[in-house]
C-alpha cells in the first residue's frame, strides 16, 4: 500500500515544481489568528497558508497591535527583526521596527510602532474610530514597501519582483507608492500590485489638506483627489474636496479583485459604488471577482474544538446536540422541534440589522426561537446573541442595536437571546446550534458567515445580493426530479415582507418535511467551499497580471 502512496506524493511535487510561483506580499490591517474584526482577517490569515502550501513565498505584512489584553499573546511568537527603517511622512520622520515569526510556511511580518499599541480594537475603541487611522496605515503602506527589499527572511530578501496584494483602503497607499516613487526610479519595476477590495464602503477619506501627510510626491495628488457628491456635504461652504486613499489604490493598481463575482459587478454600478462606480467601471478590464474560501480545518463540524458533539453530513446526530447545548448556554427552553434562527455580525447598517429589528414582532408571533452576538468594543464592527422564536443574536457595533437586543431578550424572554461582545468560541456553537442563519445583509461582499453555516448543516436565508446570492442556492422544491435542489433561501427584494416569507417558508420546511431539510443540510455541507478553489483562481489572476506590463 506504501507505494501508490509515494507515486502520489510524487505527481503532486512534481505539479508544484511545473507550477510558476511567486514571491506573495500580502498588506493588510488585520490577519488572524493574530487580528481580526471579520472576514477581512479570516481571508487574510487562510489564503497565505493555502498559497504557501502551493508552492509560493508568501509574507503577510501587518500592524503589531497590542491592546493590553491577553489577546496580546498571539504574537508572542514573532521576534524583533532588529532592523528599524524611517518613514518619512505627517511632516516629520517615524521609526518602525519589525518583527516576524514564520509559521504554517508564511512570514508573518508585523510592523511595530507606538501608535499600534492602545486598548481597542485595530479601528477604534468604545468611543468611536480612532483619529489618527490615517497616520497608523499610512505607515503600514510604507513599511510594507519596504519590507520586501530590506528583511532577511530565511537569509535572503524578496526583492523587487513580487505580487502585493493590498487589501482594502487600509493598504491602499502601497500602489500609488509603488506608481510613485518606486517604480520611476528603477525599484519594483517588475512587480505588480493586486487591490482586493473587501468593503467599498470603507474608503479612507480625509480632508483634501492631509495630502502633504501621506508622503507622496506633490503631483500625485489627483490621484487620490475626490469630490464629494452634493448631498454628502456637511453645509453650504463645504468644498466638497478630500483625499480618498482608496480611490488612489483604483486609479494605480495593476489588477483589481473583489471577493464575489456579484459584488465586481455591483460595485460598477451606481447603487453599489459608493461614488466609485464610474472610476471602477472605467477599469473593468482589470476587475476580476474570486469568492473566498474557508478555512476548513477551523470550521469543520467533526472536529470543531469549541462545541459540545461533532458530527457530519454522514451522521447528522451530533448537530441536534448542539442544538440543545446552546439553547442551554442561552438559557432558552430546550425544545428540539422549535426553528432556531441564529445570526452573527457586526449590528450596523450593512448587515440589514434594521430589518431583523423591524421584523421581530411579527416574527415571535410565531413558534420560534432568535440568537445573535454583540461587541461592546467595537466601532466599525459589531456583535449580538439572540433568539427569535427561538432566535438568537451574537454581534457588536452600533450601541442603538445592542440597546434594542436588550429590550428585545426582556420582551420575548422564552424566544430571544442577544450576546453583545465579538466572541469566536461563540460564534461556533452558534454556528452549529442553530437550524437557520439569517443574513438580511443590505451589500455584501462576500460573507463567510452562510459558507461556515452551509458547512456545519445550518440552512442560510440571506438577501440575494453580492457574494450571498453568488454562493448560496435558492431552493427549488420540484427541481432534481422532485427531489429538491438548492441549500438555502435567496430573498429579494430588501424588505421586512420578504425576509420573513423566506424565514416562514424556512420555518415550515424544518417542521414539517424533515427529509427535505436534511437533504438540504448535506447538500449544503458537501459544497466545496475550500481555499485551493479560490487559490487557484488567484494565480490565474497573478498570471494575468504579470503578462500586461504596468
Ligand atoms: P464582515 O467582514 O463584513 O464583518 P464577513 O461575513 O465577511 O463579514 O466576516 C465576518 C467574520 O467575523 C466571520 O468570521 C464571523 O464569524 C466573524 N464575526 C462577526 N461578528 C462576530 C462576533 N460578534 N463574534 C465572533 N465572530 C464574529
Amino acid at each position: 500500500a506504501a507505494e501508490p502512496e509515494d507515486e502520489d506524493e510524487g505527481i503532486e511535487e512534481e505539479k508544484v515544481q511545473n507550477r510558476v510561483t511567486y514571491n506573495i506580499v500580502f498588506v493588510t490591517a488585520e490577519a488572524a489568528p493574530y487580528s481580526k474584526t471579520g472576514g477581512l482577517g479570516d481571508v487574510c490569515g487562510s489564503l497565505p497558508v493555502v498559497l504557501a502550501g502551493r508552492g509560493h513565498r508568501v509574507m503577510v505584512v501587518s500592524p503589531r497591535y497590542l491592546n493590553g489584553t491577553p489577546a496580546d499573546k498571539k504574537f508572542a511568537g514573532a521576534f524583533d527583526l532588529d532592523r528599524r527603517i524611517k518613514v518619512h511622512c505627517f511632516e516629520g520622520e517615524q521609526e518602525v521596527a519589525f518583527f516576524h515569526e514564520y509559521k504554517n510556511g508564511v512570514d508573518w511580518v508585523f510592523v511595530d510602532h507606538p501608535s499600534y499599541q492602545r486598548p481597542g480594537n485595530p479601528y477604534g475603541d468604545g468611543h468611536g474610530a480612532f483619529g489618527d487611522n490615517q497616520f497608523r496605515f499610512t505607515l503600514l503602506c510604507h513599511a510594507a514597501c519596504e519590507a520586501p527589499l530590506v528583511l532577511p527572511l530565511g537569509g535572503y530578501t524578496y526583492g523587487g519582483k513580487c505580487i502585493f496584494l493590498v487589501n482594502d483602503w487600509h493598504a491602499g497607499l502601497v500602489p500609488v507608492l509603488l506608481a510613485s516613487k518606486y517604480r520611476p526610479y528603477g525599484t519594483y519595476k517588475d512587480a505588480r500590485s493586486i487591490l482586493v477590495i473587501h468593503n467599498l464602503g470603507h474608503q479612507g477619506v480625509e480632508p483634501a489638506v492631509t495630502y502633504k501627510n501621506l508622503g507622496l510626491p506633490q503631483e500625485w495628488y489627483g490621484a487620490l483627489e475626490w469630490v464629494f457628491p452634493t448631498w454628502a456635504r456637511t453645509h453650504a461652504l463645504d468644498p466638497g474636496e478630500a483625499v480618498n486613499i482608496l480611490k488612489g489604490a483604483i486609479v494605480t493598481a495593476d489588477r483589481i479583485l473583489t471577493v464575489s463575482k456579484g459584488y465586481a459587478w455591483e460595485i460598477t454600478t451606481v447603487e453599489g459604488g459608493y461614488g466609485l462606480d464610474e472610476l471602477l467601471s472605467s477599469r473593468r478590464i482589470v476587475l476580476n471577482g474570486i469568492v473566498n474560501g474557508i478555512d476548513v480545518s477551523e470550521w469543520d463540524p467533526s472536529s470543531d474544538g469549541h462545541i459540545v458533539s461533532h458530527y457530519s453530513a454522514d451522521d447528522l446526530s451530533g448537530k441536534a446536540q448542539c442544538k440543545t447545548a446552546l439553547q442551554k448556554e442561552l438559557g432558552l427552553p430546550i425544545r428540539p422541534e422549535c426553528p432556531l434562527i441564529g445570526f452573527i455580525g457586526r449590528l450596523d447598517y450593512q448587515k440589514g440589522i434594521d430589518l431583523i429589528r423591524w421584523g421581530i414582532p411579527e416574527l415571535m408571533h410565531d413558534d420560534v426561537q432568535f440568537g445573535s452576538p454583540r461587541d461592546r468594543n467595537m466601532d466599525l464592527k459589531s456583535s449580538s446573541c439572540g433568539d427569535f422564536g427561538n432566535q438568537v443574536m451574537l454581534g457588536s457595533g452600533d450601541p442603538l442595536y445592542e440597546d434594542w437586543m436588550r429590550v428585545a431578550e426582556a420582551t420575548y424572554r422564552d424566544k430571544f437571546r442577544g450576546w453583545v461582545g465579538f466572541n469566536v468560541p461563540i460564534s461556533h456553537r452558534i454556528t452549529a446550534g442553530c437550524d437557520i442563519l439569517l443574513m438580511p445583509s443590505r451589500y455584501e461582499p462576500c460573507g463567510l458567515n452562510q459558507l461556515y453555516a452551509m458547512r456545519y448543516g445550518t440552512v442560510p436565508v440571506v438577501h440575494a445580493t453580492g457574494g450571498l446570492r453568488d454562493t448560496v442556492e435558492n431552493f427549488s422544491p420540484y427541481a432534481g426530479d422532485g427531489n429538491g435542489e438548492g441549500t438555502g433561501w435567496t430573498f429579494s427584494p430588501l424588505a421586512k415582507e420578504s425576509m420573513l416569507q423566506a424565514l416562514r417558508t424556512a420555518m415550515m420546511t424544518y417542521r414539517d418535511h424533515k427529509s427535505t431539510w436534511g437533504a438540504l443540510m448535506r447538500r449544503g455541507m458537501l459544497r466545496d467551499f475550500t481555499w485551493e478553489t479560490a487559490a487557484i483562481q488567484y494565480e490565474q489572476v497573478f498570471e494575468w497580471a504579470c503578462i500586461d506590463p504596468p
